[in-house]
Protein backbone atom coordinates (compact mmCIF):
# COMPACT_ATOMS: atom_id res chain seq x y z
CA UNK A 1 0.00 0.00 0.00
CA UNK A 2 1.17 3.37 -1.02
CA UNK A 3 1.49 5.95 2.09
CA UNK A 4 2.56 9.68 2.05
CA UNK A 5 5.39 11.41 4.43
CA UNK A 6 4.41 12.67 7.46
CA UNK A 7 5.28 15.87 6.46
CA UNK A 8 1.97 16.24 4.34
CA UNK A 9 0.22 15.93 7.86
CA UNK A 10 2.17 19.83 8.47
CA UNK A 11 -0.77 22.28 7.46
CA UNK A 12 -4.11 20.26 9.00
CA UNK A 13 -1.91 19.31 11.83
CA UNK A 14 -0.74 22.76 12.41
CA UNK A 15 -4.78 23.77 12.15
CA UNK A 16 -5.14 20.98 14.71
CA UNK A 17 -3.10 22.35 17.21
CA UNK A 18 -3.74 26.02 17.04
CA UNK A 19 -7.30 25.57 19.06
CA UNK A 20 -8.47 26.99 21.79
CA UNK A 21 -7.92 24.11 24.45
CA UNK A 22 -11.11 24.93 26.57
CA UNK A 23 -13.52 25.05 23.26
CA UNK A 24 -12.68 21.75 22.23
CA UNK A 25 -14.49 18.95 23.14
CA UNK A 26 -12.62 15.55 24.60
CA UNK A 27 -14.04 12.27 24.94
CA UNK A 28 -13.24 10.67 28.22
CA UNK A 29 -11.64 7.49 27.52
CA UNK A 30 -13.17 5.60 30.85
CA UNK A 31 -17.11 6.66 30.93
CA UNK A 32 -17.49 8.02 27.23
CA UNK A 33 -18.37 11.51 28.45
CA UNK A 34 -18.27 14.05 25.80
CA UNK A 35 -17.61 17.90 27.45
CA UNK A 36 -15.52 21.06 26.41
CA UNK A 37 -12.02 20.38 28.25
CA UNK A 38 -13.14 23.65 30.17
CA UNK A 39 -15.69 21.73 32.26
CA UNK A 40 -12.71 19.25 32.96
CA UNK A 41 -11.44 19.53 36.64
CA UNK A 42 -7.99 21.00 37.13
CA UNK A 43 -5.69 20.53 39.30
CA UNK A 44 -2.08 22.26 39.67
CA UNK A 45 1.26 19.53 40.06
CA UNK A 46 4.55 21.06 40.79
CA UNK A 47 5.64 20.79 37.67
CA UNK A 48 2.01 21.38 35.74
CA UNK A 49 -1.76 20.57 35.45
CA UNK A 50 -4.17 17.32 35.81
CA UNK A 51 -7.84 17.21 34.08
CA UNK A 52 -9.77 14.76 35.33
CA UNK A 53 -13.25 14.04 33.78
CA UNK A 54 -15.99 16.08 35.09
CA UNK A 55 -18.39 12.68 35.37
CA UNK A 56 -15.51 10.20 36.65
CA UNK A 57 -12.31 11.33 37.54
CA UNK A 58 -10.04 10.14 35.18
CA UNK A 59 -7.35 11.73 34.21
CA UNK A 60 -8.35 12.92 31.06
CA UNK A 61 -4.81 14.59 30.66
CA UNK A 62 -1.68 15.72 31.73
CA UNK A 63 1.08 18.52 31.30
CA UNK A 64 4.03 19.03 32.31
CA UNK A 65 6.69 21.49 31.93
CA UNK A 66 10.63 20.88 32.38
CA UNK A 67 13.44 21.76 31.36
CA UNK A 68 12.49 24.58 28.84
CA UNK A 69 9.56 22.30 27.27
CA UNK A 70 5.93 21.37 27.70
CA UNK A 71 4.51 17.77 27.41
CA UNK A 72 1.37 16.35 26.35
CA UNK A 73 -0.39 13.21 27.84
CA UNK A 74 -4.06 12.51 26.89
CA UNK A 75 -4.03 9.36 27.45
CA UNK A 76 -7.53 9.97 28.98
CA UNK A 77 -9.06 11.03 26.25
CA UNK A 78 -10.28 8.88 23.15
CA UNK A 79 -10.36 11.96 21.10
CA UNK A 80 -10.46 15.77 20.65
CA UNK A 81 -12.82 17.79 18.45
CA UNK A 82 -11.94 21.08 17.19
CA UNK A 83 -13.68 23.35 15.06
CA UNK A 84 -12.47 23.03 11.65
CA UNK A 85 -10.95 25.80 9.68
CA UNK A 86 -10.82 28.64 12.55
ZN1 LIG B 1 -15.11 10.02 32.50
Amino acid sequence: MHHLDGNVLSGSAADLFAFEATAAQGRCRSCADIAALGQALVYGLPMGHVARCRNCDNVLLIIVEHGGRRSLDMRGLCWIRVAAGH
